[in-house]
């Protein structure tokens, strides 16, 4: 569809670095991502939301199949990972082109805040053994 950001990449008209292509769908690295992992699996025809899939279309597993092959692939699938479809602008979704997220990675924010709290943990230890000793 003209004017559709995942449609040009699919097209070849607009750079992306693809890590998959079949006859149904292409993957690519996410240019934004939220994590060390972000790849976007993305079906060639353009339909717009997860709800212009008819029942039984063949796509949804598929895109199943190609993001299990991904994290195999990345050396994530035992470890774990993410794998979701926004829907609509309530359920977050920007491009309106349908496309499955696979995330995956270290996670930032958990750590940050074990740090933290690790570290105010061993400040108030370190501040009651200065006062007992003095
Ligand atoms: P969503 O919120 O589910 O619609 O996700 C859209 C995703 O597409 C976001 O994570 C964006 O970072 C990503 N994105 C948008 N434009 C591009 C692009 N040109 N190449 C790769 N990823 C893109
Ligand atoms: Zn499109």
């Amino acid at each position: 569809m003209s004017g559709c950001i995942f449609c040009k990449i699919i097209e070849g008209k607009v750079p992306a670095n693809i890590v998959y292509e079949d006859e149904m769908v292409v993957a690519f690295w996410d240019a934004n991502p939220a994590s060390p992992i972000h790849i976007l699996i993305v079906p060639r025809k353009h339909v717009p939301t997860l709800n212009d899939i008819p029942d039984g279309d063949a796509i949804l597993g598929h895109i199943g199949d190609v993001a299990k092959k991904l994290a195999r692939d990345l050396g994530v699938a035992d470890t774990g990972y993410r794998f979701f479809i926004n829907v609509n602008r309530g359920g977050g979704q920007v491009v309106f082109h349908l496309h499955a997220h696979l995330v995956s990675g270290r996670d930032m924010g958990t750590k940050f805040i074990k740090a933290a709290i690790f570290l105010a943990v061993g400040w108030r230890k370190l501040l009651k053994k200065l006062g007992s000793n003095g």
